[in-house]
């Protein structure tokens, strides 16, 4: 069993945004965030949902 949608609403005042498939930076901060929450670093996590929402993309690209 893949656990790949983990439940990362752990009190963040964010919904969690979905990283886009095939990017690099949207994953690496998508871990980032993973890793932040385990270590209960809301304000971090916080950090990261933002920067994840905020990671523009071409739209319309493949
Ligand atoms: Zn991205």
């Amino acid at each position: 069993m893949t656990t790949q949608n983990l439940p990362v609403t752990l009190g963040l005042p964010l919904d969690p945004p979905e990283p886009v498939p095939g990017c690099d930076v949207c994953r690496a901060l998508a871990h980032q965030r993973g890793e932040a929450v385990r270590k209960g670093d809301l304000s971090r996590a916080t950090d990261c949902s933002i920067e994840l929402r905020n990671h523009p993309h071409e739209a319309g690209t493949a």
